[in-house]
């Protein structure tokens, strides 16, 4: 029998995304391998996804992401109208064996008021929930709703009333990490690169400071909340600074971006996106968070660059200490971590995310999931 899986990736971005999008690049990521396993992909998303599928589900035109400015009341009618399309679509149909839900845990509590003409769900954790329980208040949609985590540390970290929902956990993937350890090296340059939204969480503030403190460049790509280029939050004004993430790195990235020693390039996408990190002499994570899934982590092995970063999170489940990259709990060591990375095997890493990390595998793995899921089987 054919399985049909609704895969929700939500309102925010076109999948695949147009740059930035870990969430969405991990379904542009599954979906592809899942079909080849014979499953039917419906996704809900945008209308300008172009990701191929069996059919779509969308109510918004395009990416909502520059609504996440607006203020919280009206990112939450985005979500919703976009939820009340996806259960409209439920109603209609009887063909959907199976929700995968990545976005919206308040989703699954509306597919369980549904009751139990509602199909399976599997809710893929995507954040740190430790210190979030409230998001998953609404969880108790009986044994049909199930979730399962990033990593194991993140779910390990999870608020009891998750880990009773859990059926395990799914490390992520990208297509880059395909034939990884086969593709030709790119030639290293002298560059360090943090990939990533800029956040207090992902620590571009103490990058920069160790970059000027130790001495080397280093190379910022990623949003600042809802700006992708730094000439479109020049002229933004003050009021975009009622964004946290936009208050952040004026206060306490910007003072040391320079232009020369630290770099901040915006979001870069797609070849160049690849370029800056396989030239880069390492990939600094220097996290204030516990990261939960690490993409950027995953892509930069794939890309044959070690990783330097604060063995916070799932990052000591992904990097193999003195072989894949350099881990220590003492942030401010972070810097001499750097300057040791060249001597780490740009192979070891290609190699890691070849066995590790490819795309097939985690449509595999999703598989097992979805049987657990349409059992009601949970793994504490
Ligand atoms: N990304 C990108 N361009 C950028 C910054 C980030 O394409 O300028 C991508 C990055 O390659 C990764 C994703 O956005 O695929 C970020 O995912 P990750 O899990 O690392 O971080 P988070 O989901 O916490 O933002």
């Amino acid at each position: 029998m054919t399985l049909t899986v609704l895969m929700n990736a939500g309102p925010w971005l076109s999948v695949p995304p147009p740059g930035y999008g870990g969430i969405e690049n991990v379904v542009a990521t599954l979906v592809p391998e899942l079909r080849r396993l014979g499953v039917r992909v419906v996704l809900a998303s945008v209308e300008s996804s172009t990701l191929p599928v069996d059919e779509k589900i969308a109510v918004f035109p395009d990416g909502q992401f520059h609504a996440l400015q607006r203020p919280y009341n009206q990112v939450c009618g985005v979500s919703q109208a976009h939820l009340a399309g996806v259960v409209r679509a439920l109603h209609r149909r009887d063909d959907i064996d199976l929700v995968h839900d990545h976005v919206e845990a308040v989703g699954l509590a509306t597919m369980a008021a549904m009751g139990p003409d509602a199909p399976p769900a599997l809710h893929t954790l995507h954040w740190d929930l430790a210190k979030h329980p409230e998001l998953y208040g609404g969880l108790d949609g009986g044994d049909r709703v199930r979730v399962n985590g990033v990593s194991a540390s993140q779910l390990a970290r999870a608020p009891r009333a998750l880990r009773e929902h859990s059926v395990g956990h799914v490390h992520l993937s990208t297509p880059l990490a395909v034939d990884a350890d086969r593709r030709p090296a790119t030639p290293k340059g002298d560059h360090v690169v943090i990939l990533g939204r800029i956040n207090p969480g992902k620590g571009q503030d103490l990058g920069a400071r160790l970059a000027h403190e130790v001495g080397f460049p280093l190379v910022l790509a990623g949003p600042v909340g809802p700006y992708h280029r730094p000439e479109d939050l020049a002229a933004a004004g003050d009021e975009a600074r009622q964004n946290p993430d936009v208050r952040f790195f004026h206060e306490h990235v910007a003072p040391y971006v320079d232009g020369d020693r630290v770099r901040w390039v915006g979001t870069v996408a797609g070849r160049e996106r690849d370029d800056l990190v396989a030239s880069a002499r390492a990939s600094l994570f220097p996290l204030r968070w516990e990261e939960p899934g690490g993409t950027a982590v995953v892509e930069s092995l794939s890309l044959g660059t070690p990783v330097v970063a604060t063995a916070r999170g799932c990052l000591p489940e992904l990097i193999e200490h003195g072989r894949t990259g350099l881990l220590t709990a003492d942030e401010e060591e972070l810097g001499d971590l750097v300057l040791a990375a060249g001597l780490l095997e740009p192979d070891e890493c290609r190699r890691e995310a070849a066995a590790r990390f490819t795309p097939a595998r985690m449509a595999e793995r999703y598989v097992e999931l979805y049987d657990r899921v349409r059992h009601g089987a949970t793994v504490p």
